[in-house]
């Protein structure tokens, strides 16, 4: 029997995959259907009716995203009826929508306007009906109602690809309510701040805080010592939102811009990757050495970290005590860097400039300092920063190079991989064998490691001993790999975990859109950068060699232990909701 089934749209016969929707049945041929609510394999529910066409027979227009083709079906993409009724279904969500776009955070890339252009949607003809919600402010992660629209991608974000469930649809018609359940706001929720709900978002609905003010106003404060750090990722995705294509690879016009704007330093992020490479190799060889906790999980991504405090607590003593490259930059920063050029630690700023939005809760985490200041003063998204240099009027495509500043600005071709999925394992490996053998690694790439699956594992084998590693992509992913190491399924000695689809390149703060493409383009950007620097292990960055001989002596010594290490506490998901009811 064939799997094939014949179809006509709009008059032309064609042929399909038996389970195909008509949506990817239309694109396959060339007709973009317009969606609101959809995205392919994570949100696929029908619930904003945007993507209607006609279909023979039937008395009312069919979602094309949910109404396979049948043998025989004549569908219709464009007559009056369907495009009268696409246009109905956006004036609707707009008489739901506070429409300020100048002064709304995606009027450059927002999915309701273009659709509304598309759709020739000249006017509301509905009243208007205002938001029945507050603003959800407080954490990283920003809910404004007003603009919402209703799509559910974020519910399905956070539940399929993150498995976090921080999000929830309440009420029904106007008084829908998209946020976390039970009232409750999101920082209080068991939401991991990792930002993949605002990547999805159509509209203004979702964003990240904005600390911009924070930092101009730091800027201009002539006493204080404003430096800089920009993390792995930034330097392959921060062009996209000048227009560069995706994956052009930007670090030295970053380094101009931010000399630009008034930073007295310019430090790279990747150098305390090469810190925390450094420390954790060193804590892994420890423990399969001395039979201690295994197997033995990354500690870089601030969101995995809160996941893994509310929903794994009892995998806390197989996580690296390493703090993240932000924090070790941080307490570097404070005390190395302050004592070095003599100026005291109170008068520094330290601004970070992140992919993420989870990096600005994992700042201001109380455990976290190690200076006796603040380590990380304020942490900025790559849209913020960008938003920051439009501001000023920099011309960043056509600005030259500039460099980074000595010692805090060198780095090897390990660390700029941190910045992809599987990244982090790699950069360790390449570090851990030369640790564990005492011989040079000639073949530096482990390309098993490499690529946008949700869980890669393999066998490295170092000097006779068989190391088994895993990585997981998503919290999802990782949440699958939990649960077969628990029932003994999978038995590996070290796993490293990203929150984000494809790792930082993906993260919560970076240019939207971001898919599977761009994800791509972004990571080739990076592995491109590691295979041209002369270094690529971070043991053998000279600074880093030259920061312990200086100042912080021996590898996972006291003074290391005390400013580069941390410790995480066990959480319920709903301990806000616990202290509400004992209250009550
Ligand atoms: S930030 Fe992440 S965890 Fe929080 S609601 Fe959004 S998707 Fe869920
Ligand atoms: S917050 Fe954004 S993604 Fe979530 S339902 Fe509203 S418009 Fe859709
Ligand atoms: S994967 Fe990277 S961007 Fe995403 S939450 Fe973790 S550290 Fe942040």
């Amino acid at each position: 029997m064939s799997d094939l089934v014949n179809v006509k749209i709009d008059g032309r016969p064609y042929q399909f995959e038996k389970g195909t929707t008509i949506l990817k049945a239309c694109k396959s041929i060339g007709i973009e259907i317009p969606t609101l609510c959809y995205l392919e394999g994570i949100a696929e529910e029908g619930s904003c009716g945007v993507c209607v066409v006609e279909v023979k027979g039937s008395r009312t227009l069919q979602r094309s995203c949910i109404t396979e083709v049948t043998e025989g079906m004549e569908i219709i993409t464009n007559s009056p009826v369907v495009r009268e009724a696409r246009k109905t279904n956006i004036e609707l969500a707009l008489a739901h929508h506070d429409i300020t776009c100048p002064t709304c955070v995606r009027d450059d890339n927002c999915e309701l306007q273009t659709l509304a252009r598309r759709l020739g949607v000249k006017e509301v003809p509905f009243d208007k009906i205002g938001s029945f919600y507050e603003k959800d402010l407080g954490g990283p992660v920003i809910r404004d109602p007003s603009k919402c629209v209703y799509c559910r991608r974020c519910v399905s974000v956070c539940e399929n690809i993150q498995n976090v469930n921080a999000l929830t649809v309440a009420k029904r018609g106007i008084k829908t309510y998209i946020g976390a359940p039970f009232d409750l706001r999101l920082v209080d929720s068991p939401c991991v701040n990792c930002g993949q709900c605002i990547m999805n978002c159509p509209t203004g609905a979702l964003s990240e805080r904005d600390d911009t003010d924070k930092v101009w106003e730091a800027l201009s404060d002539t006493e204080k010592y404003v430096v800089v750090s920009t993390a792995p990722a930034i330097r392959a995705s921060l062009g996209e939102l000048f227009g560069l294509p995706a994956g052009t690879f930007v670090r030295g016009k970053v380094a101009r811009a931010l000399r630009l704007l008034g930073f007295k330093k310019i430090f790279d992020t990747n150098f305390t990757a090469d810190l925390t490479i450094v420390e954790e190799a060193h804590e892994l060889i420890e423990r399969v050495k001395n039979n201690g906790v295994l197997p033995m999980t990354t500690s870089c991504c601030p969101g995995w970290i809160k996941y893994l405090e509310e929903y794994y607590p009892e995998f806390i003593p197989n996580v690296s005590s390493c703090k993240s490259p932000q924090q070790m930059m941080g307490a570097i920063v404070k005390t190395y860097f302050a004592e070095k050029m003599g100026i005291p630690k109170e008068k520094i700023f330290h601004v970070s400039i992140m992919p993420c939005t989870a990096k600005k809760y994992e700042a201001d985490r109380p455990e976290i300092d190690a200076s006796g200041v603040k380590d990380v003063d304020a942490v900025l998204t790559t849209r913020e920063i960008a938003r920051m240099i439009k501001e000023a009027g920099i011309d960043f495509v056509n600005l030259d190079d500039s460099d980074y500043d000595l010692p805090l600005g060198e780095y090897s071709g390990a660390a700029t991989i941190f910045g992809a999925t599987g990244g982090v394992m790699e950069a360790a490996l390449r570090t851990a064998y030369e640790m564990l053998t005492g011989e040079t690694l000639e073949a530096v790439d482990f390309v098993e490691v490499r690529g946008l699956e949700g869980i890669k594992v393999s066998d490295v084998n170092i000097d006779g001993v068989n190391i088994r590693v895993a990585v997981a992509n998503s919290l999802g992913s990782a949440s699958k790999l939990l649960e077969k190491v628990k029932a003994h399924e999978e038995n590996v000695h070290f796993i490293e975990v990203m929150a984000c689809p494809g790792g930082c390149i993906g993260g919560g703060g970076q240019p939207i859109p971001t898919n599977d493409e761009i994800r791509l383009k972004r990571i080739q950007a990076l592995y491109k950068d590691d295979s041209e620097r002369k270094i690529r292990k971070s043991h053998e960055n000279p600074y880093i060699k030259q920061l312990y001989e200086e100042y912080l002596g021996e590898v996972g010594g006291p003074k290391a232990h005390h400013l580069l290490h941390t410790h995480y506490t066990p959480r319920s998901p709903w301990e806000a909701l616990e202290k509400v009811s004992l209250n009550k």
